[in-house]
């Protein structure tokens, strides 16, 4: 169902491990080439498993069908190792929400890639999501030991979880005056002109002054270019990211995240495109709260059908006007 991919495997995984509840799921990213579990998502299964003794079947690279059957949650010290560039942070969207509500502290060392494409880059969870969930009364602390690039990973991020009995619900309606716009470019084993060219490009488009640009150069994690531009408004945060790619000019690199930072400050809304479906389940789990965004993304209303199947929860899209949804989680 849905965008049919790997985020209906994470979403599942996480609730499964935080009511206890067993799944069986098929027709796992089917139409994707490959189809079914790479390193990653296989990854996030056996990570669920560890961490709740579950019994699991179809847990192999390349399979469509897994059933999983939760234990009790084992809050505690862990190390999970993707063992490529598989993104540590979409790992962690399998394993956090549970954690956030368990019985005891954990400690977590992921192992993996920390800037991929397809995936929020470590600073969006450190800046972005992370306020909101403290927001929410979550006590989670995040750090960057080593930076993971696509493909050679090598990346390590370790998280400490301090449960809480409950989240708070959230309503994320305005995002107030825009504060200032920051830039940072960061090249790993790259020339340094990529990111001057880079920031270049954004201090032109979106008028972001000298004084809030940053390249950090990188030695020690493989080959990488990452950009990021940072909206810090009264109310909230919000960060978009441009990748370097092979192929891809650094100018063409940052016209692509202006454009993505232009829609976002344009709409006059709090939560882009990708928070949006990164707080369905923390709201699920607080069971209430509201936000306004911008038109929902194949992955939003994936979520939303999933965090449905599991809860007695509805979600409700309303749509303001031209660039701004309302979405509204009530109990059914
Ligand atoms: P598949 O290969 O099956 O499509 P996947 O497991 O690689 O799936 P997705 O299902 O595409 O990954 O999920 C991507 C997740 O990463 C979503 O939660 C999305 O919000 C987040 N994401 C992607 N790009 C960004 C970005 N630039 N900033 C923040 N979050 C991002």
């Amino acid at each position: 169902m849905g965008e049919g991919g790997g985020q209906i495997l994470r979403s599942s995984l996480a609730l499964s491990l935080h009511l206890q509840h067993p799944i069986h799921l098929v027709n796992i990213r089917r139409n994707r080439r490959p189809p079914g579990l790479r390193r990653q998502h296989l990854t996030c299964v056996l990570a669920a498993a560890e961490l709740s003794h579950a019994k699991v079947s179809g847990a192999e690279i390349g399979s469509t069908e897994i059933q999983f059957k939760p234990g009790p949650l084992h809050p505690g010290r862990y190390v999970f190792d993707i063992g490529t560039a598989g993104s540590t942070t979409l790992l962690l969207q399998t394993v956090l929400p549970p954690l956030l509500l368990a019985t005891s502290p954990s400690h977590l060392t992921i192992k993996g890639g920390t800037h991929n494409p397809f995936a929020p880059p470590f600073d969006f969870l450190q800046q972005v999501l992370l306020p909101q969930l403290q927001k929410m009364g979550a006590d989670v602390r995040l750090r960057l030991k080593r930076w993971g690039f696509y493909p050679k990973g090598g990346g390590v991020i370790e998280v400490e979880i301090g449960p809480v009995v409950r989240l708070h619900p959230i309503e994320l309606m305005e995002r107030g005056e825009l504060l200032t716009l920051e830039a940072n470019a960061i090249v790993a084993s790259l020339p340094r002109h990529i990111a001057e060219r880079e920031l270049t490009v954004l201090q032109h488009r979106l008028g972001i002054p000298h004084g809030q640009t940053k390249i950090e150069e990188i030695r020690e994690s493989g080959i990488g270019n990452v950009v990021t531009v940072t909206v810090h408004c009264q109310a909230m945060t919000e960060l978009f990211t441009g990748f370097g790619q092979r192929g891809k000019c650094a100018e063409e690199v940052a016209n692509e995240l202006a454009n993505e930072v232009a829609g976002y400050l344009s709409a006059n809304v709090p939560v882009g495109p990708y928070l949006a479906d990164q707080l369905l389940i923390p709201l699920a789990l607080a069971g209430k709260g509201c936000f306004l965004t911008m038109a929902p993304t194949r992955h939003t209303l994936t979520n939303i059908r999933v965090i449905e199947s599991f809860l007695p929860l509805k979600f409700d899209i309303i749509q303001h006007n031209q660039s701004q949804w309302r979405i509204d989680l009530s109990h059914q």
